[in-house]
Order: C-alpha cells, then sequence, then structure tokens
C-alpha cells in the first residue's frame, strides 16, 4: 500500500506538470489571469467523496465554482469552517448560486443509516443526519431496498441542509438584496448526472424573487416546512 501510493503521488505531481503545460499552451493568458482574483458565481456545498468532484463533473474550470466539502455534505449551524466559507462567497465574492449537492451511495448516509457505532469523532459528525433519519424513520423503514433508502436520506439531507441555508441571516439578506438562488440537487454517482431536488427558491422563480416582483408571491414547498417570499420578506413555516 506504502510503495503505491507512492507511485500514486508521484504520478499526480506528472500529471500536474502535464496538465499546466497543455493549459497554459491551450491558453497562454489562462494562468496569469487566475492570478490577477476570481469572481466565481458558484458556491458549491459538497460530500468530500472522490467520486463528486465538482468543477469536473461541472465540466467547468479553475475560478469557477467556491468550494465547502465536508462528510456528507452536512451544514451545521456552529460551524465555523461553513459559516466562514459561506459568508466569504456571498458577502464578498457575491456568488450568484448556492448549490447544496448530496449523492448517492454516501458513505456518511450508509454510517447514519446503520445503527452500529463508527468510532472516533465521525458519529458526533453525523448526528444530525441521524436526526434526519428519525424524523423520517417512518418513510425510511418502508423503502426495502438499501440504496433507495440511503438515496432518499441523502435527498432528506439536502432538504434539511437548504432550509438551514434560507434561516441564515446572510442569506436571507443577499435574496433579498439581489435575488441569490439557493439549489438543492442530487448526483447520482452510477450515472454521472445532478437532478435538482426542487428545494430551495429557485423553482419557477424566473430569476427575480421579491426584488421587482414585490406584490408577487413565492412558495417554496418542502415534506415538513414551506418557505414564502413576498416583497422584501421571506417566510418559513414549518408542518
Ligand atoms: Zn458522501
Amino acid at each position: 500500500m506504502g510503495s503505491h501510493s507512492q507511485d500514486q503521488f508521484e504520478y499526480a505531481l506528472k500529471s500536474n506538470d502535464a496538465w499546466a503545460n497543455y493549459k497554459g499552451h491551450q491558453n497562454p493568458a489562462f494562468f496569469p489571469n487566475l492570478a490577477k482574483g476570481q469572481s466565481p458565481s458558484i458556491l458549491w456545498l459538497g460530500c468530500s467523496d472522490s467520486r463528486v468532484p465538482e468543477t469536473t463533473l461541472l465540466g467547468l474550470q479553475p475560478g469557477d465554482i467556491f468550494t465547502h466539502r465536508n462528510i456528507a455534505n452536512i451544514l451545521s449551524p456552529t460551524d465555523l469552517n461553513f459559516l466562514s466559507v459561506l459568508e466569504y462567497a456571498v458577502c464578498f465574492l457575491k456568488v450568484s448560486h448556492i448549490v447544496l449537492c448530496g449523492h448517492t451511495s454516501c458513505g456518511g448516509c450508509a454510517g447514519a443509516l446503520s445503527d452500529t457505532r463508527i468510532g472516533g469523532v465521525l458519529d458526533a459528525w453525523l448526528t444530525p443526519l441521524k436526526v434526519v433519519r428519525l424524523a423520517h424513520k417512518q418513510e425510511l423503514d418502508a423503502i426495502k431496498d438499501d440504496n433507495a433508502r440511503s438515496r432518499r436520506l441523502s435527498e432528506l439531507n439536502v432538504q434539511q441542509g437548504v432550509e438551514m441555508l434560507m434561516g441564515n441571516y446572510t442569506v436571507q439578506e443577499a435574496i433579498k438584496e439581489r435575488g441569490l438562488k439557493i439549489h438543492g440537487v442530487l448526483y447520482d454517482i452510477a450515472v454521472g448526472k445532478i437532478g435538482d431536488l426542487g428545494f430551495g427558491n429557485s423553482k419557477g422563480a424566473n430569476g427575480v424573487l421579491g426584488i421587482n416582483n414585490s406584490e408577487t408571491e413565492q412558495v417554496v414547498s418542502g415534506n415538513h416546512g414551506m418557505l414564502v417570499f413576498k416583497g422584501d420578506v421571506a417566510q418559513m413555516t414549518v408542518k
């Protein structure tokens, strides 16, 4: 394993060298332009899973996406790391979109669906996901297929995270002031495609939320909550 890992690392460095040469040859201004600064329009919140590298699977390039990834894309309101990324992306980079992406075959979801203790800090980290599991116990228990159950928990986790984002003051302000869009999506590892789960404030919004259409009411409805946008107010109703 050790020597294999070393080979992998040496290969990665050579690969980087070849990639940098190729990109520089293709467009000599590519790296010098990136060195001047970044203005990504997307903040990506995703899982650390090696199979979900956001820039690669979106077919984008360095400079396109600001990123925060952790195990099972869990958004915790007390996670200073996540909150710092969120605040920098929204207040300073002024991203137009926040994408919270869950995925199929997530190890974190498998862990949260298991009743076995993992050990170390991992059980503590996965606690919010276990809470989601418990809140939807009946629905999840009724799903007999393991993959389907895990997929459903991933979706519910994204829904929970989107609701967390919608309750964040920084996000609420940016939605009011400049129409920041929040998207909850699921990436299917076995297919390579992203599906919009319809959570957040982007569904059917026609690009404007509470800015120019102050009399229009926009409702974003979930299984256990509902967001109502009217004028410059976003209100959450929990069923
Ligand atoms: Zn994962």
